[in-house]
């Protein structure tokens, strides 16, 4: 066990660094004030007193004017002390235009601050209570951190027009991005299934977590996608993302495999995603069977993040080569790690990054051969392993010269 740790902290470091691909840093810079924590006017986890046991999502997106417009439902658990009120996160660019409930009566709504959201309900909230709230909403959500949140980006080159969500920010304590679009708490030892309705514009497609249950045309030649997930999962694995994609199924069941691919990247993605149903096979043998119904990637601006059943992937990525198997590994692992067997506090989240750290050479090991493994060890891991203990024993040296000094 000691060991263990002492292996995993550095490589923990160096996963922190190496899959945020398509960072602008410079812009970081000026948004860093914005998001913070803590501040006078956000909310503290303790008043998470409650377990959201399902969010129904239903958006319609605006790729031109880029905006949403929608809805979250959730229903909520009460297991602490009675509450006169639900307190929820949702950026302040966003409008709320009403909240309702089956449950309860709501007395009132009130927003503080950057990112904060209070439904008062009565009858007060009862130790084993149920509530269903939905709150309905509209705007353009505010750029809370370069890495997560909510994205609108245009056409450039070869990428098509594109909204998606990274549900980790780099720069937020604790990490959670998603109240940039979606009202929520998101705490990872509070679960939740997930249903989402994604109305896009005419040729867009939409993505999200779960199983796609059908996908409808309508008259104004838009589309709705409806996904439901019924392995619960937290709240920063959610995500949505709407783009011009094609789908590249891999496989129809146990899991299907499916991605979700730019029209222009299509051949590029046939060799990069390759060996991607190996792989889940092997992690599913070695570690257990994967317990979602889909797996597979969709092509994001930003990336990588393992969202629940669909990784935003890096579109840079997606190349006519081998030279990313690590990222499709490394996310791919999560599944296991972090997704399915999930930190009970923020604070542990370096577990989740240093068994998906070691994943990638597992994949390597069991797609390719041993040698492969042991040739990704000496010249991946290794280095940035021994420069980070040498930089931790270096702290220790001075710890313990400070000590003999007193
Ligand atoms: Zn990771």
């Amino acid at each position: 066990m000691y060991l263990l740790l002492l292996v995993l902290i550095p490589i923990f470091a160096i996963a922190q660094e190496r899959h945020h691909f398509g960072v602008d840093f410079d812009a970081l810079k000026t948004r860093h004030e914005f998001c913070r924590r803590p501040g006078p006017n956000t909310l503290d986890d303790s008043l998470h007193q409650f377990n959201v046991l399902k969010i129904w999502s239903d958006l319609t997106f605006n790729l031109n004017n880029p905006s949403i417009a929608g809805s979250a439902r959730l229903r909520m658990a009460f297991d602490e002390t009675p509450l006169p009120r639900v307190d929820l996160k949702l950026v302040n660019s966003l409008s709320v235009d009403s909240v309702t409930s089956t449950t309860h009566t709501v007395d009132s709504v009130s927003r503080q601050g950057l990112d904060s959201l209070q439904v008062y309900l009565s009858p007060s909230l009862q130790l084993g209570d149920t509530a269903d709230i939905t709150i309905f909403y509209h705007g353009t959500p505010s750029i809370i951190d370069g890495w997560g949140g909510m994205f609108f980006a245009q056409a450039a080159g070869w990428r098509p027009q594109i909204c998606y969500t990274l549900g980790d920010a780099l720069d937020l304590d604790p990490p959670p991005a998603n109240f940039a679009w979606l009202p929520s708490f998101a705490d990872p030892n509070d679960k939740v299934e997930w249903e989402a309705w994604l109305h896009v514009p005419p040729g867009k497609v939409g993505v999200s977590a779960g199983v796609r249950l059908d996908s409808t045309l309508n008259q104004d030649s838009s589309s709705t996608w409806h996904y439901r997930l019924d392995q619960p999962v937290s709240t920063y694995l959610l995500f949505v993302s709407v783009s011009e994609y094609e789908i590249m199924t891999q496989r129809e069941s146990n899991p299907v495999i499916e991605n979700f691919v730019y029209p222009s990247r299509v051949t590029q993605a046939q060799v990069h995603f390759q060996p991607v149903p190996e792989c889940i096979d092997a992690f599913s043998t070695n570690f257990g069977p994967f317990v979602f119904d889909r797996f597979g990637y969709n092509m994001t601006r930003n990336g990588d993040m393992e969202h629940a059943t669909s990784v935003s992937h890096y579109d840079g990525a997606v190349v006519s080569n081998r030279s990313w198997d690590w990222i499709l590994f490394h996310e791919m692992s999560h599944h296991w790690w972090g997704d399915w067997v999930t930190c009970a506090d923020w604070r542990d989240l370096w577990l989740n990054e240093g068994f998906a750290t070691y994943c990638e050479a597992l994949g390597m090991e069991w797609v390719y051969g041993d040698q492969s493994f042991r040739d990704y060890m000496r010249t991946d891991l290794q280095p940035a392993a021994r420069s980070a203990w040498e930089r931790l024993y270096d702290l220790r040296s001075r710890l313990l010269l400070g000590r003999d000094c007193l």
